[in-house]
């Protein structure tokens, strides 16, 4: 019943039963997932017996923010390597399960992108529920909701460091900062690291070089990329392209004025540029060598893999795949290498990762990324996924995500498993009864 419910009505039912604070914790003895209250038993047993978002996460921890019925909750799945790190996603739900399960979701997908960039943390996220009720841009929601959360991050003593994520912009990443010291993706004027996204286009470039070294194809020069989407990472993607070379890059998004903003910045370079409509997956079908999504998820799927004419899918969107097993080994029946996203993408959250370490000109922590010498720079890894794959007859995903999954099993060198020695310490102390 409490899984079928909205947020909102779950947020009464809290009220009701007097709870404002709760957690869901994996207890691994029994392996069995406990609930701070016995109300939410139901919960606790879903997440318990789900077998596609739930891999044994550590533990959850939840909070009603304090003028306004918005749902926060911060998932951490697995501290071996550090603290759970991952973005702050503020997403409209429209039934608990959806809810929960973005969470699982999104805070496994941390782990495995973190684990599979050599980075000392482990996999998390937060989601807080949009409630309809309120204008969601309205600043002093966005202040008490982003404040609340802050003081979330410091009640939970640092087993989760959050960071920006859809939804969340970094005037509200400046109200988490002043609650709490876990959080990266500060402001720079505070000494945050500033915009990711021409990083993110770094590292595709370096997945893409990979897949081209891989099959015996050569570099990028005088190749022919499409790009789908002309936002924050594809504007920089499409100049680094040029630079390495590219005979023509074709580019597509459903923005008129954006398209016409990147044809101006391009307009002595070889760029086919168009405006589409949302439904109009045709940029992905283009005869070219490679096509890198840059805009939204799940856009290969049954509907668009039999039509891909590229030798190779690489891009910085998230979640390309719609069902990662299904459409990953269908691209690998058609021959298309298939870059995962999660192991390209990676140099937004490697741009945060040594805020608190200070700055330093090409900071080796961060050129190494996309150097060829590091064995977890995105450009080896890339290869050896690749490699494992076509060995094993395996998808790239799946090898990608058997490897992040030892990595992640790794304890870390200097805290060991830290973080689950913080949520144990939470249980201890009633966690749920002191906000
Ligand atoms: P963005 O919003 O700036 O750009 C996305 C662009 O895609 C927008 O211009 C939008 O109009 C366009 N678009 C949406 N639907 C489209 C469609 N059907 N066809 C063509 N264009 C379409 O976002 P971004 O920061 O450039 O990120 C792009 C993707 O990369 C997202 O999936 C994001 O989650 C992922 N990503 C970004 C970063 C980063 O550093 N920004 C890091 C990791 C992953």
């Amino acid at each position: 019943m409490l899984l079928k419910m909205n947020p909102q009505e779950f947020l009464q039912f809290l009220k009701n039963e007097k709870i404002n604070r709760f957690y869901f914790v994996y207890e691994k003895e029994t392996k069995t997932v406990k609930p701070s209250h016995p109300a939410l038993q139901e919960l606790a047993d879903f997440i318990q017996n789900d077998k596609r978002d739930f891999m044994e996460h550590e533990g959850a921890f939840f909070q009603i923010s304090s003028a306004y019925d918005v749902l926060q909750g911060a998932f951490v799945h697995r501290t071996n390597r550090g603290q759970a790190a991952g973005g702050v996603r503020f997403w409209q739900y429209d039934s608990m399960e959806d809810y929960l399960r973005d969470g699982l979701r999104l805070a496994k997908g941390m782990t495995r992108k973190n684990a599979l960039a050599g980075l000392w943390w482990g996999g998390g996220k937060a989601v807080m529920a949009h409630n309809p009720k309120y204008d969601k841009m309205d600043p002093q929601l966005r202040e008490t909701v982003y404040t609340d959360f802050g003081k979330l991050m410091t009640s939970i003593r640092g087993c989760y460091v959050t960071a920006e994520d859809v939804g969340t912009s970094v005037e509200d990443m400046a109200h988490i900062f002043s609650q709490t010291r876990f959080t990266t993706c500060i402001p720079e004027q505070l000494g945050g690291s500033g915009n990711p996204s021409a990083p993110t286009a770094l590292g595709v470039v370096s997945g893409m070089e990979a897949a081209l070294n891989f099959l015996k194809m050569g570099t990028l020069k005088g190749k022919i990329v499409a790009v789908q989407g002309m936002g924050h990472v594809a504007e920089p993607l499409i100049g680094f392209l040029f630079e390495k070379n590219v005979k023509k890059i074709i580019a597509a998004d459903i923005d008129a004025r954006l398209v016409e903003q990147v044809k101006n910045k391009f307009a002595d370079r070889n760029l086919e540029a168009r405006t589409v409509n949302t439904d109009d997956a045709s940029i992905l079908f283009e005869a070219c060598d490679i096509v890198a999504p840059c805009a939204t998820g799940a856009v290969l799927n049954p509907q668009t893999i039999p039509n891909i004419k590229a030798k190779i899918i690489c891009g910085a969107a998230n979640n390309q795949l719609e069902n990662a097993q299904r459409d990953g080994k269908a691209l690998m029946e058609t021959g298309v290498t298939f870059v995962p996203d999660f192991l390209t993408n990676r140099m937004g959250i490697v741009n945060c990762a040594d805020e608190q370490s200070g700055y330093i000109d090409n900071d080796p922590f961060f050129t190494r990324h996309l150097d060829r010498e590091w064995e977890h720079s995105i450009f080896r890894t890339t290869l050896k996924v690749l490699n494992d794959a076509q060995q094993n007859n395996q998808s790239p995903v799946d090898v990608a995500v058997r490897l992040a999954d030892e990595l992640s099993l790794q304890d870390n060198p200097i805290y060991g498993h830290r973080g689950e020695k913080i949520i144990r310490s939470l249980v201890q102390m009633n966690w749920q009864d002191l906000g």
